[in-house]
């Protein structure tokens, strides 16, 4: 099938989607939401807040009530509605894809990839609804005890803008799977995928309350959601900054579970083994997909001194050929970055960088005059202590470091507050068994990087995050464990 880039798609939906019905925000407010490559208005959207969020909430709720259609639903037709959900994304692929980067800004080719991995993450779950089971359990004494998985119950769903379609279907799809009733809210910046999400959900046949899609601000719509004392789970994807502030809310109200996957520093690390062009070529992906606005992305590469000037000079010429511009050209292969406010704080670290003394290699600047373009940019010497060394800076600004022994690179890679993601390149399975046990992150790559399926559980160590996402370790993520013990009659009377 062969998907059209079109810029022009009809926006279709621009509401809150409250127990399967559509409606303009209590305050009468709304909010724009702007094309990343023009900087000009798309349209403008319901701006929920706390009392959207609250009926929200109180329709979630009721959704989940002890024999309600919902908790009562056999659980293969819970996935049956999942696999509908699937179908509907995928008879819908090519507008999905076009919405996405129309709002987010990443290139038509790359929505079209996230959102295929979207429907697989979402089948994977669908089929994953009637497999969830608990134990039985050989206990001390006169007792039968056996446990069950059971739903959270009502879960707050708060996503960013760098993955829009692809990280609701990775909390909605486990959430759901496992019996949950949930409130979405989508980042600010990218709300007209999930809200158009929304429309499937209602197509596909969900009984209402089931699932909630309150469009707003993180302070305002989430805010009301880690607060509230209704909500009983928080997954969180976005910033470390603001996962801090979850986990407070959490603790303040009703003590809600929380999952949490925030920010990274990956490193990367190439051995002096590698067959240098190939190595470059994995870094640079590892750096500069999705324009650098990845959690994981690989943003620390060590190189050996062997190969570092080598490595350096190619790395460079990579860069320096991306093309970068209009997302729904076919030649394009960076878009903008997301808002003016990533924008500003990519620019900021650019100079800290030179102002510390790293070696701007290409880039560095602005692209065009319009939009939120940067220039892929390569900086080398980078040094440990550097801004640009620990911040993250979500943006396509690669870093280079020398390295001389895999000891030393074992500590470097250590030596962050984060650890979502690490990576090595080598042709000695010894190093990369080393390297992969010594290094606290939630994922390690050998010899690829951003591979993974919705079979595989992503989470972060440290600072990164806690819990999983994908996998069955997601749906664990989303169930209580009930112990249920049971007297045995000793004879039968
Ligand atoms: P980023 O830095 O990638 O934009 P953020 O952590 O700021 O990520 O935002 C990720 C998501 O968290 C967004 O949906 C945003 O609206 C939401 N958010 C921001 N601040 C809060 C908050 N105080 N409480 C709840 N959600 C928030």
């Amino acid at each position: 099938m062969s998907l059209k880039p079109n810029p022009q798609i009809k926006i279709k939906h621009t509401q809150i989607f409250i127990n399967n019905e559509w409606h303009n925000s209590a305050s009468g407010k709304v909010f724009p939401v702007l094309n990343p490559a023009t900087a000009e208005k798309i349209c403008d959207v319901q701006e929920g807040d706390k009392a959207d969020a609250e009926k929200a909430i109180q329709a979630a709720k009721k959704a989940f009530q002890i024999g309600s259609t919902w908790r009562t639903m056999d659980a293969s037709e819970r996935g049956r509605l999942l696999y509908k959900f699937g179908d509907l994304m995928e008879q819908n692929h090519e507008y999905l894809a076009n919405l996405q980067s129309l709002e987010n800004g990443k290139t038509f080719k790359d929505s079209c990839g996230d959102v295929i991995f979207a429907i697989r993450t979402i089948r994977y779950f669908a089929g994953c609804a009637d497999k969830i089971h608990g134990k039985t359990i050989p206990g001390d004494g006169d007792t039968f005890t056996y446990t069950r998985l059971e739903p959270v119950g009502v879960c707050g769903l708060i996503i960013p803008w760098n993955f829009p379609v692809l990280l609701f279907c990775n909390k909605f799809g486990p959430a759901i799977a496992a019996g949950n009733t949930i409130v979405l809210k989508p980042a600010e910046q990218t709300p007209l995928t999930s809200i158009y999400l929304a429309s499937l959900v209602l197509e596909a046949g969900f009984p209402p309350g089931v699932v909630n899609v309150v469009p707003g601000y993180g302070p305002t719509a989430g805010g009301a959601l880690t607060a509230s004392h209704d909500v009983d789970k928080v997954s969180f994807t976005g910033s470390t900054e603001v996962g801090k502030l979850i986990q407070q809310a959490a603790g303040q109200s009703n003590t809600k579970r929380i999952t949490l996957e925030m920010g990274g520093k990956s490193p990367l690390v190439i051995c002096n083994d590698v067959d240098v062009d190939e190595a470059v070529v994995i870094a640079h992906n590892a750096l500069f997909m999705n324009h650098g606005q990845c959690c994981c992305a690989g943003s620390r590469t060590f190189v050996h001194e062997d190969i570092y000037d080598e490595f350096v000079k190619k790395s460079t010429a990579l860069a320096m050929k991306r093309v970068v511009g209009d997302p729904f050209d076919d030649k394009t292969v960076q878009g903008p970055q997301i808002d003016d406010e990533q924008f500003a704080k990519i620019f900021d670290l650019i100079e800290s960088g030179k102002k510390e003394g790293a070696k701007l290699e290409c880039g560095g600047g602005r692209h065009g005059s319009k939009g939120y373009f940067v220039q892929p940019t390569v900086f080398s010497n980078v040094q440990d202590h550097m801004r640009i060394a620990k911040e993250e800076i979500f943006g396509p600004v690669m870093q280079i470091f020398k390295f001389k022994t895999l000891d030393e690179a074992i500590e470097r890679s250590n030596n962050t507050e984060y650890g979502l993601a690490a990576g090595i390149i080598t042709k000695d399975i010894n190093k990369a068994i080393l390297y992969s046990n010594a290094v606290r992150a939630g994922t390690i790559w050998v010899n690829c990087f951003f591979s993974g399926s919705a079979q595989t559980p992503f989470g972060g160590y440290k600072m990164s995050g806690q819990g999983r996402e994908f996998g069955t370790d997601a749906l664990h993520e989303y169930c209580e464990i009930k112990t249920v013990t049971i007297k045995i009659p000793q004879k039968n009377s």
